[in-house]
């Protein structure tokens, strides 16, 4: 009998590729073959500077699809609602015709299974034609989704799209919803950003429920998260959904895979400077503060200087990842006052190696926009952070993180250098930081254990192959 063979395919953005990967990799160690199908332009991207995804082995291989976006040779992040908006209406045709070329290969497998971004659900009617299962992926927190599953009731009741603009600024967004018990005493400000939104033509407004509800035709759900962290949520989701499979921390989980070639597979979008390791090495343990707004976020040149001002002023070493594009308009600038005083402490870099960095010694917080997979994995590596979420689910993140986990304090919106330098010291030197650090700790703990041998998330993703992708 010929190998079982899953199609995966990522949301085209870094946060949605990575964990995608993960999910491929361990399919892989289960003897699947894997197709691992990416857009044109973010196959561009990862073929220059030797970023690609080089696949030395015969049943781990990478396709394209286009997505739909006219061409541009850039390499920037791409506008998050005008790519839900062409994938989901341009993407179907050309998965399908993959299916078929795949299917009509000489030497690959037929496609058994598709594990697919639940934000490309155009995949169900392709699942559906060809009567295989297909396992819809959010790669998002289970909080930030149990929010995206409201978003219907918050419509339903008025309370979005807001009246007028005025309505972002005067309090409005403080009206506590009562009716979530998982969620207690939750703000309209801590759901998921786009309900910030005056329009009710919103593309985000109206994707995310069209979202919710074509989830219920999926196979199963995959979340990158874990029962004994998320709990109550998870309960409150398996009413709702198909059986939920929780598999994360992923990047803890795919530690069990044996090394046997995988590793040298990965998806970085931008080239990471090894650099930052090598300067983490020369510090002492836990006297670092990472500072990284993941792939996605902008910021203003004025955020970016309070920013700045208030990292020099806490005094404390920093390691300052800014994307080419982090600043809205223009390449990032900092003044060259601040570069000078911090020279001796801080390094500023473009990319890194997260993962990595996180797990290093000398880190000893993580100033961070909470996008999921950056507070999982500072989860997954016992690390306290300092909260200024950006936008999507990030606002739910930075609540949980702040008033149910107990490893986060939240910098406002509007952010100032004096509050940046009071919360990175707390951070890094005050009481409230070695409390938030101790409880990372423990969550770490109970991360390793969940994806150990034998812990929830291990046994979660077995079963997942087991129920769903080899019936
Ligand atoms: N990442 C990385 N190096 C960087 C910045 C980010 O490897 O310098 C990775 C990070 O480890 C995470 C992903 O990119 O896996 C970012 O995803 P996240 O959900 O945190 O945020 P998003 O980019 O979607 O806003």
């Amino acid at each position: 009998m010929s190998k079982p063979h899953a199609v995966c395919i990522p949301y085209p953005a870094q946060g949605h590729i990575n964990p995608m990967l993960k999910i491929a990799k361990l399919l892989h160690s289960k003897g699947f073959h894997i197709t691992f199908v990416n857009t044109e332009y973010n196959h561009k991207r990862l073929l220059k500077s030797s970023r690609g995804c080089p696949s030395s082995l015969p049943d781990f291989k990478f396709e394209t699809i286009p997505d739909g976006l006219p061409p541009v040779d850039g390499d920037a992040t791409q506008d998050i609602p005008s790519l839900c908006e062409s994938t989901s209406k341009t993407c179907l045709p050309p998965f399908r015709d993959l299916l078929s070329k795949l299917n009509s290969s000489i030497g690959i497998p037929p496609v058994t299974g598709i594990v697919s971004d639940a934000s490309m659900s155009f995949t169900l009617e392709a699942a559906e034609e060809l009567g295989i299962p297909n396992i819809l992926f959010w790669t998002i927190s289970a909080c930030g989704l149990l929010g995206f599953v409201h978003y219907a009731n918050l419509i339903a009741k008025g309370l979005t799209p807001l009246k007028d603009e005025s309505y972002l600024r005067n309090g409005y967004l403080d009206t506590v919803i009562d009716w979530i018990p998982s969620m207690k005493n939750i703000r309209l400000r801590d759901f998921p950003s786009f309900v910030r939104t005056t329009d009710p033509n919103d593309i985000m407004l109206n994707f995310i429920p069209t979202l919710v509800v074509r989830s219920s035709r999926g196979s199963a759900i995959i979340l990158n998260t874990f029962h004994e962290f998320e709990n109550a949520v998870l309960c409150d989701l398996s009413s709702i959904f198909p059986p939920i499979y929780a598999v994360g921390p992923l990047h803890l989980l795919v530690n069990n895979i044996p090394k046997y070639g995988l590793e040298s597979i990965s998806c970085n979008l931008w080239r990471a400077e090894p650099e930052c390791l090598q300067w983490l090495n020369s510090k002492k343990p836990k006297s670092v503060v990472y500072v990284n707004f993941g792939s996605i976020t902008v910021m203003t040149p004025h955020q970016m200087v309070e920013f700045a001002w208030g990292l020099a002023n806490s005094d404390q070493n920093f390691l300052w990842i800014i994307r080419p594009d982090l600043v809205e308009g223009e390449t990032a600038m900092l003044p060259h006052e601040f570069v000078e005083a911090t020279k001796d402490r801080g390094l500023l870099a473009s990319w890194c190696q997260q993962e990595q960095v996180l797990n290093h010694p000398s880190i000893g917080g993580f100033l961070t926009h909470n996008g999921w997979n950056s507070t999982i994995e500072s989860v997954g590596s016992g690390v306290p952070m300092v909260c200024w979420p950006f936008f999507a689910e990030q606002q739910t993140n930075c609540r949980f993180a702040c008033t149910e986990w107990g490893i986060g304090m939240e910098i406002d919106n509007d952010v100032k250098r004096d509050e940046v330098e009071k919360l990175v010291r707390e951070l890094m030197e005050g009481e409230k930081g070695e409390k938030m650090r101790n409880e990372a700790m423990e969550w770490k703990k109970k991360a390793m254990e969940a994806t150990g041998l034998h812990g929830s998330s291990y046994l979660n993703f077995n079963k997942l192959v087991e129920e769903v992708l080899l019936p």
